[in-house]
């Protein structure tokens, strides 16, 4: 989650390890290729993306292979954020290191209440210093026009996927936030390009249809519910059926929100870059994270919070610090917390997570 339009504006084609781990999570081949990164001295405790994409990297064994494409490429450059975790760091080094390429980042403030001046200056600063020598590795300049006109189309891309979001405002809602794990594709792996404005303007105009036609994304939806952490990658389907017959919508999502990046300018393109990508909910402080959580619920009209605590994804599990008794304090709802991981099923109960779910659809009703 950092400033890829730079690196389209140079002419790389930008490939994501993150969607590839979240690929292999959907595919349920991660539980496999995890012990493979952990005997190559990668903690079984670390985010399981990492591991199950180096393990994946390691054994030549992709879902991209299913689809006929060789598996994923060998990078010129590396680039990582650490907006989200130091993990994406220590992941692409060990790439960098493997095929003896550069590996370049940005190091953003972490538990960031105000987004100060100083600190967009800084990651300003930061993401102006990659440009040298990426333009080395690119083999050409910089040219600011097409910057503008990434940072434009990324922009168009965020409004456009917001309005996607928002459609789950309405009562019922025409999508639920496992259809949100899936669209999202585009504006994770390609802002900043016209295919993605193009693939949200269809998705914005059908679920317009859907509402004006009623056409809910869970049939006699009851209960309205926000999903706070990771997607459990390779349970997405047996949920989103769970749900469905319990009559419950999960509405909204702080994960599917998370690639709304609405400072964006093309005037302004630098420094737009590094206040959007500085701004997102992962780097936030817990007051930050606990007031726009509870924004989200009134906006969604949620009737419960649901909290995945991802063993191997600290960085996006809130429910350590005891804002789910904060919060339901405040907002008079119930929660959930589920015990899980992103990938690694290993550390995931489906039977009693089950269970959970329905003792705590139950304690909607008699809210
Ligand atoms: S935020 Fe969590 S899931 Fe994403 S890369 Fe970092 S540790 Fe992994």
């Amino acid at each position: 989650m950092g400033p890829a339009e730079l690196l389209r504006a140079l002419g790389f084609n930008v490939y994501f390890p993150e969607n590839h781990g979240a690929m292999l999570g959907a595919t349920r081949m991660a539980t496999d290729l995890i012990p493979l990164a952990n005997a190559r001295g990668f903690s079984p405790d670390i985010c399981s993306y990492l591991t199950s994409d180096i393990g994946s990297y390691i054994k030549g064994a992709s879902p991209l292979q299913k689809m006929n494409l060789p598996g994923p490429p060998k990078a010129d450059v590396l680039v990582f954020n650490t907006n989200q975790c130091r993990d994406v760091k220590d992941w692409f080094q060990f790439y960098a290191r493997e095929w003896n390429v550069p590996c370049l980042g940005i190091h953003t403030p972490r538990a960031i209440s105000e987004l100060s001046d100083s600190m967009v200056e800084d990651v300003t600063r930061q993401t102006e210093a990659l440009v040298e020598p990426l333009e080395k590795v690119a083999g050409t300049k910089l040219d600011t026009a097409r910057l503008r006109e990434t940072v434009g189309l990324s922009k168009q891309c965020t409004e456009l996927w917001k309005q996607v979001l928002e459609a789950a405002a309405n009562v019922p809602s025409p999508i639920t936030f496992f259809d949100g794990t899936i669209q999202m594709g585009p504006a994770v792996v390609l802002r900043g390009t016209p295919d993605a404005v193009d693939y949200y303007r269809t998705l914005v105009a059908e679920l317009k249809q859907r509402v004006s036609d009623g056409v809910p994304a869970v049939e006699g939806e009851r209960f309205r519910i926000y999903w706070e952490g990771m997607p459990i990658w390779g349970k997405l389907s047996a949920l989103s059926a769970q749900f469905a017959e319990l009559k419950a919508c999960v509405v909204a999502s702080t994960y599917c929100n998370s690639w709304v990046f609405e400072a964006l300018d093309p005037a302004d393109p630098f420094r737009s870059m590094a206040r959007a990508y500085s701004s997102i909910f992962i780097c936030r402080s817990d007051d930050y994270k606990e007031k726009y959580i509870e924004q989200m619920a009134a906006r969604y009209k949620v009737n419960g919070i649901l909290y995945h605590d991802s063993k191997t994804c600290p960085n996006n599990s809130n429910c350590r610090y005891e804002m789910p008794q904060r919060l339901q304090k405040k907002l008079g709802k119930p929660f959930l917390i589920v015990n899980g991981d992103l990938n690694d099923l290993r550390l995931y109960s489906e039977e009693q997570t089950r269970t959970n779910i329905e003792a705590f659809v139950e304690q909607l009703a008699e809210a």
